[in-house]
Order: structure tokens, then sequence, then C-alpha cells
């Protein structure tokens, strides 16, 4: 989006020429910029939870740091965390995992940045969603590889068009990149959709990374299936999954990676020299996250789906406004294509002339144009307030 200008391109390597912000954190600025000078802004932008960790949570961390757990502790994790992620993770998805399959690290990210670092040979295909999250995009291209953006479609719930899918793979795909439940989208890829896109990984001898981040929030009860379950996965799939969405803990920065042990060890020295290691009290509060109650957590998820419940139908009551029922994530992602402005406009005269912060779904790649996306991640006082807000500015318009 904001490509720095401050000094000539020619100083820098190519590998950093093609990134650009990450659209929520382009518009955060922009609606703080407002907030400044007084606006009234309600943020439906930023993709995160409006909770607090609980307080078993909260008190593991406090004790730990305090206990004097801050020291450098092994790149990989902490034993105890990798184990417990092993047991739960594992389990969840109905899959054997051995703590030497776990990597620990500050936020998910980087739990795909560097297996794709690890993945990619300069000129190597990646296939990933569009729209999609902007991080798999810009981590391909610093790894040299060749970005293939393969569409979603809203009629098959978000999901890949197989059609698509399959004229994009091939031999010189070397990795698929998965996101489900979504961001931007809210969409759940369905089994026989995963059983297709294990098929050609193994025809093509593709690896899949597959962010899982949102998981356990979904609607429907249950969790989102693995493609990691289906059989021979697990051996070509990087499972990414953390604590930012599911414990409301983005801010502490804890995320892992779970993968073949070959992989894991080039990833490990990777990150090694990359961060060194993750916080150790951060880790000691993640075990008490994994091995304490679960009960806040399905609270969470069914607050988020009463949200959901709200936010879908007061915005299919807004003429030109037409949302489907996302099943998973905090995210609804309305097709707002009959009001008939390119949607980084509309984005923005939201913004400036209603006082709502939201994404143009184009953020996620080419084809979210006619999308925009919001976060219910925030109080229902602040949806409806939005919601209103959002009414009035389409009858206006
Ligand atoms: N994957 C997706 C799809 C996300 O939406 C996010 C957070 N916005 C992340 C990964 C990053 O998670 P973390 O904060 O744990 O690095």
């Amino acid at each position: 989006m904001n490509r720095s200008d401050d000094a000539p391109g020619d100083l820098f390597a190519q590998r950093v020429g093609h990134l650009e912000a990450e659209g929520a954190y382009h518009v955060l600025a922009r609606a703080q910029a407002l907030e400044a000078q007084g606006r009234d802004i309600i943020h439906l932008e930023v993709g995160e939870p409006d909770f607090l960790a609980s307080e078993e949570i909260l008190d593991a961390g406090v004790e730990a740091l305090r206990a004097g757990r801050a020291r450098y502790v092994p790149p990989a994790g902490i034993p105890a965390l990798r184990e417990a992620i092993a047991d739960f993770a594992g389990k969840q998805r109905g899959i054997a995992v051995d703590q030497s399959n776990v990597l620990v690290s500050p936020g998910a990210k980087p739990n795909m940045f560097f297996p794709t670092l690890a993945l990619l040979e300069p000129g190597d295909e990646a296939v990933y969603p569009d729209p999609g999250f902007p991080t798999y995009a810009a981590m391909i291209g610093v790894a040299g590889g060749r970005a293939v953006p393969v569409p979603v479609l809203e009629e098959r719930g978000f999901s890949f068009d197989l059609a698509a899918f399959d004229r994009a793979v091939s031999p010189r795909t070397k990795v698929i990149i998965l996101n489900s439940p979504a961001n931007p989208t809210g969409g759940v890829i369905p089994l026989a959709d995963l059983e297709h896109i294990a098929a050609a990984a193994q025809r093509i001898g593709a690896w899949v990374i597959s962010d899982e981040i949102y998981t356990r929030i979904t609607f429907d009860g249950g969790i989102a299936p693995s493609i990691a379950s289906l059989p021979g996965m697990k051996d070509r799939t990087v499972i990414v999954d953390g604590f930012s969405k599911t414990y409301a803990m983005s801010g502490w920065r804890l995320g892992y990676g779970i993968m073949p042990e070959g992989l894991a060890r080039r990833v490990e020295l990777l990150l090694t020299h990359a961060y060194g290691c993750t916080s150790e009290f951060v880790q000691l509060a993640a075990v008490e996250a994994l091995r304490g109650s679960q009960d806040w957590v399905a609270a969470m998820v069914a607050e988020y789906r009463r949200r959901r419940d709200r936010v879908v139908s007061a915005l299919n009551a807004i003429p030109g406004i037409r949302c489907r029922e996302p099943q998973g994530a905090f995210y609804v992602f309305p097709n707002v294509t009959a009001l008939g402005v390119a949607v980084d406009d509309l984005a923005e005269r939201i913004l400036n002339e209603a006082g709502v912060a939201l994404l143009p779904g184009t953020a996620f790649g080419a084809n979210g144009e006619g999308y925009l996306r919001l976060s219910y991640a925030t109080s229902m006082e602040n949806l409806e307030e939005a919601l209103g807000r959002l009414d009035r500015f389409v009858r206006s318009a």
C-alpha cells in the first residue's frame, strides 16, 4: 500500500521491493490520525480479540516473570510447552505429534515465514488463497518464489475455485498455502476440498503450509478439519497455530508450527539466528492456557457467534449489501458490488464520512474487489453503533 520513498529503491535488495504495509495496520494508522483530530471512529479493521487473556493465564505469566523466568531458553521452545502443544494440537487433529515436531515462535507468523524460506528455491511456485492473508504473498516473494494466487469463491463458502486450483498447480508448485477458517472471509474449507487438495499435493510432490490459527473459532461445534489429518499428509504439512486468537493473547506474541522432523531442524536453525528464542514467561503462561480449563475459550466463541449472527442480519438489511454467514474466525466479508463503487474508495469514504474503520477486500488481493472486511472482535455496543452508521451512510450516499 505505502511504499517508502525516502531513499532510492536501488539501494535495497530485490527481495524487499514487493513488500507493502498490511492493510489493517495501514487503516488503523489512518483512523488514529482522524482520532487525533477529535473524530470518533469505530474500529472494525483490526483482527484481534477484544477480550483479555484469562485470569489464570495472566497470573501464570506474572508469577513466572516475578520468579525470574525471563532468560534465554532453547530456540525451539521450552520442553513443557512443546510437550503441551504436541499433546493438545495432536489430539485435536487426531494425529500423533511428538515434541520434536513442534517449534515455538513469537506469534504464528515466524512459523509461516521460516518454513517458506526453508522450502522455496528462487523461482519455485507457491499457490495461496486470493483474497487471503497478505503475509502469504509477502513471504513467498522474500523467499524468491513465484506467488500464484488462486481465487476463493463466495458461492463456495470462500473455499478455492477448484478448477482454478487445478490449473494453478503443477510440478513447479513447491508449496500450497491454506487458511481455514480464513482471514478475511471467515470461510472454512470443507473436508472434500481438503481431500482434493491433498491428492494434488501428493501427485505433484508439494508441501502444504496450513494456517490454522482460527481452527477453534468455528460455529458449528468442533474444530475446522485439518489437511494434516488426512492419510499421508502429516509428512508434507506445516501446521501453523498459536495463542493470539484462541486465547486472546495477540500482544503476548506466541505461536507455533508443527512439521516433519527434518524440516523442523532446518527451521529451528533459521529461527535461532533470526530471533534466538521466544520469551520464557510467555511460554509458561501458555502452558497454563493449554493445560487449564478450556471453558472460557468456549464462552468466547459463543460470544463471537452471537455477534456474527447480529452483524450478518444487520448487514443484509442494508440495501446493496449481501453478506454470507461465515462459519469461522471473527470476520464478515460482505459483497457490496451492488453499491457500484470500487471498494478502496468505498472503505475510505466510510472511514471519513461515517467514522467506521474497515478494510477493502482488495487489501487481501485483487479478487477481494467487490467486498469489505469487518472484524466483529469488538463489543456488541460498538457493533450496533457501527452498523447504524453504515446503514445511514449507504442510504444517504
Ligand atoms: N494468520 C492469519 C490468517 C491471521 O489472521 C493472523 C493475525 N492477523 C496471523 C496468522 C498472525 O498471527 P500472530 O499474531 O500469532 O502472528
